[in-house]
């Protein structure tokens, strides 16, 4: 947020401008989920901002506030966000960490340097010395020098202690902040980067191993028409409907990610085709079973369908060119009908 708006917020008109916030926000038909509040506070605190301006053009234009397009605004008009901001700081203290250890390490060298220093000294002396006090004075110097040393690695040690656990800390919240960035926020399952990273990593793991790997993909059925008759928050309450659904379905080893605005996946791997077909299907049958009902009105909405398509992949098959098999089989699902399976393989064979 800028300064100025941040100004706003802690000033005479705070108040003001946060209920100016909501009633926007339910004029606008948007949830007041945390990252709309940042949004639409940018944009009332800020009226001449380009926030401000693609908020007002779309509304003119009877634009729909799905989440992917308040993330895009977020992503490009909220100038420091969270996820930057924890990755900077995280990145600062680990650099001062980073330092820290690299001077300790540095001041042991120069404290073992000064000990060889005084035993190379005492070596000398002690031919040179005759007996008697002289002998005397050098073990006494090298005492103390041993004295020293000891005393000064124990406190680099104790530094040391300090900067690994500031090390585990840090990742610790690097891996939190991770997770965040590979999360889809309106479903809670993987989003597209995610999917696009596991499936790479699965489709290695497969080919060096020769165990099985299916990839199914899933499409909501008319779901367009559902969000033009109950507007989108209702279709993003259907969302999450059906991904909470897939997400149950694949536990792991199995995987489940939302790649798409209606667009899911799941990963299976190990299992045999006649396995992941029974499992789709159990899926769409789940999902069509209930009459959902909308949460702001009760308003009866009917049942969703969805429609899936399923490839087993193959030898030194690609990541992309699975998906495109599989894309291909929900696309026959679509066209014979919808909330059915489709397999790529099958289809095949009937080419
Ligand atoms: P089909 O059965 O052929 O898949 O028809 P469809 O209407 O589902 O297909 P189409 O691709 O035409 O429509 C997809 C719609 O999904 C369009 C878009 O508005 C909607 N959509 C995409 N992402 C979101 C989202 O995050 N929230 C909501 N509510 N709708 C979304
Ligand atoms: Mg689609
Ligand atoms: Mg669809």
């Amino acid at each position: 947020m800028t300064a100025k708006v941040e100004t706003t917020l802690r000033g005479p008109q705070a108040y003001g401008l946060a209920r100016r916030v909501v009633d926007e926000m339910e004029a606008a038909g948007v949830w007041p989920t945390p990252l709309n509040f940042e949004l639409w506070t940018h944009a009332l605190g800020q009226p001449e901002g380009a926030l401000a301006g693609e908020i007002q053009r779309m509304t003119a234009a009877g634009e729909p506030f799905t989440e992917a397009v308040t993330d895009a605004l977020a992503a490009q008009h909220l100038p420091r966000g969270r996820l930057t901001d924890q990755i900077r700081d995280a990145g600062q203290v680990l650099d001062r960490e980073l330092s820290s250890v690299s001077s300790v390490i540095a001041e042991a060298h120069r404290s073992q340097a000064a000990y060889g220093q005084t035993l190379e000294q005492a070596a000398t002396s002690i031919e040179a010395a005759a007996g008697g006090d002289g002998l005397q004075t050098i073990v006494s110097d090298l005492t103390s020098a041993t004295r020293q040393v000891q005393h000064e690695t124990e406190s680099l040690e104790k530094k040391l202690e300090v900067s690994t656990q500031e090390v585990v800390r840090l990742r610790e919240h690097l891996e939190l902040v991770r997770r965040d960035a590979m999360t889809d926020a309106l479903t809670d399952l993987a989003n597209r980067k995610a999917f696009d990273e596991h499936l790479a990593a699965a489709c290695d793991k497969a080919e060096s191993s020769a165990a099985p790997l299916t990839l199914a993909v899933f499409d909501i059925d008319h779901f367009k028409r559902f969000n033009d008759t109950w507007g989108h928050q209702t279709g993003d309450q259907v969302l999450r409907y059906v991904a909470s659904v897939l997400g149950r379905t694949a536990a792991s080893p199995r995987f489940a990610a939302r790649f798409g605005g209606e667009e899911f996946a799941i990963v299976f791997p190990y299992e045999s085709s006649a396995m992941v077909e029974t499992a789709l299907k159990g899926v769409l049958a789940e999902i069509s079973s209930r009459s959902l009902r909308r949460r702001s009105t009760n308003d009866d909405l009917g049942a969703v369908t969805v429609s899936a398509g399923f490839a087993v992949r193959r030898r030194g098959e690609t990541p992309a060119a699975l998906l495109e098999r599989a894309d291909a089989a929900l696309y026959a699902s679509k066209r014979g009908g919808r909330n059915q399976v489709s397999c790529a393989e099958r289809l095949a064979k009937a080419a």
